[in-house]
């Protein structure tokens, strides 16, 4: 339906942007005036950075959000035949740096209000892998071998809104699980108090253009453990330990490395945090107001758990008589870019292919991901840019 990811409709409102300053040029341009361009002082700066805010006791930065997740499963010696609760409303790479080390995805349902796991539903899978009775019900068609062991749960902050964290972390406990927040669409959200990416053992947060900072691409994992921290710190790095030189490499290790010009723009994105969430959630607000008044469109729920949303896409739902593809295409006709969100994980033609999944087998997830549409949306749209979307919202589902 899109032509390309960035494709910006000439009379349009742009799908996604950046929202970037002189502070952050200047910062890249800086670092091109050294010979420092991987690994150094910027990305300490941004490591620091992003620790503090969250507080947590380590933060690792890495070459994308995907790498923060992959080397999250492998520090946590997550691999053949292993198995893993997890999403599949979720964007592709939570679940396929399962499959990069073997694993088996077990995918549970989401709950409506909010596309997040069902913590219910966690449990009772939990119950049922832990004990090895009745997992018949909760392992995928084919593609899980015989055995295999139940490790962690891997949970994903849908669209910037926590998931449901003292539920899941009482399964986890009880199940002798680890845990792994994918936040890499909540950076800055807010848990009961508790800052997102630190709920688990493990935190990855994501910094494509799209995100609520940027790095062009990135990523963090963020942990309090030293042990885990020292791993994905070495593996990020070809494998080096401390104190191995650059041609020693103890464990298996990756070229997952953020470089400087990255890191820089991350550093001063950082600084500006607080002032680009309180922006997105001003333009999430102008669409709230709006979106009340047009019939056969529901927002997201937010949870009274949910103490601070980090906005990261705005998506509506539709009600089920209107047609989606329809619809999308009589916006882009008005300069108005969308998209479906999400294409439920378990229905990616790899995944229905390696594990047999069919239609049907999460009715939640396939519901959300049949009625959601991300409307435009960044930081740095204007209030006519969202009463221009909105306008022609109002016309295409008048003709819908
Ligand atoms: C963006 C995103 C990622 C991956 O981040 P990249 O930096 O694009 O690799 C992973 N999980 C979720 C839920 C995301 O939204």
């Amino acid at each position: 339906m899109h032509s390309s990811e960035d494709s910006v409709p000439q009379r349009g409102v742009p799908m996604s942007s950046p929202d970037l300053t002189d502070a952050e040029r200047q910062a890249v341009l800086e670092v091109l005036q050294t010979r420092r361009l991987s690994i150094g002082p910027q990305l300490e700066a941004f490591e620091r950075a992003v620790a503090e805010y969250v507080g947590a006791r380590h933060a690792i930065g890495v070459s994308s959000g995907t790498a923060a997740l992959h080397l999250a499963v492998r520090a946590l010696g997550i691999g053949d035949t292993d198995r893993v609760i997890t999403t599949p409303f979720s964007f592709v790479a939570s679940a396929n740096v399962l499959l990069y080390e073997r694993a088996v995805p077990v995918f549970v349902d989401v709950d409506p209000r909010t596309g997040n796991l069902d913590s219910e539903q966690v449990q009772q899978a939990a119950e049922a892998l832990d004990g090895h009775s009745g997992e018949g019900d909760w392992l995928p068609p084919r593609g899980a071998p015989e055995g295999g062991q139940l490790k962690a749960v891997l949970t994903v902050d849908v669209f910037g809104q926590p998931a449901d964290y003292d539920a899941l972390q009482a399964v986890a406990q009880a199940h002798d699980l680890r845990l792994i927040e994918d936040s890499c669409e909540a950076l800055g959200a807010v848990y009961r108090q508790r800052p997102a990416g630190t709920l688990g053992d493990l935190g990855a947060f994501a910094f494509y253009p799209n995100k609520q900072i940027t790095t062009g691409e990135g990523g963090m994992i963020v942990t309090q453990d030293d042990e885990l921290a020292g791993l994905v710190r070495s593996m990020r790095n070809q494998g080096r330990a401390p104190g191995d030189t650059w041609l020693e490499h103890t464990y298996l290790g990756y070229n997952y490395r953020m470089s400087e010009l990255n890191a820089a723009l991350g550093r001063v994105q950082m600084g500006r945090l607080d002032e680009l969430l309180e922006r997105r959630e001003q333009v999430a607000g102008w669409y709230q107001e709006r979106l009340d008044e047009i019939p056969r469109v529901e927002r997201l729920s937010i949870m009274p758990s949910t103490t601070r949303m980090s906005w990261f896409v705005y998506v509506i739902r539709l009600d089920a008589d209107v047609e989606r593809g329809a619809l999308a295409q009589r916006l882009e006709k008005l300069g108005i870019p969308s998209r479906p969100y999400f294409r439920p994980i378990h229905l990616q033609p790899f995944y229905r292919e390696r594990f047999g999944y069919e239609p049907g087998a999460f009715p939640v997830a396939e519901d959300l991901g049949r009625r959601s549409l991300a409307l435009p949306y960044s930081g740095v749209m204007t209030e006519a840019q969202v009463d221009q979307v909105c306008a022609a919202l109002r016309e295409a589902l008048a003709a819908s």
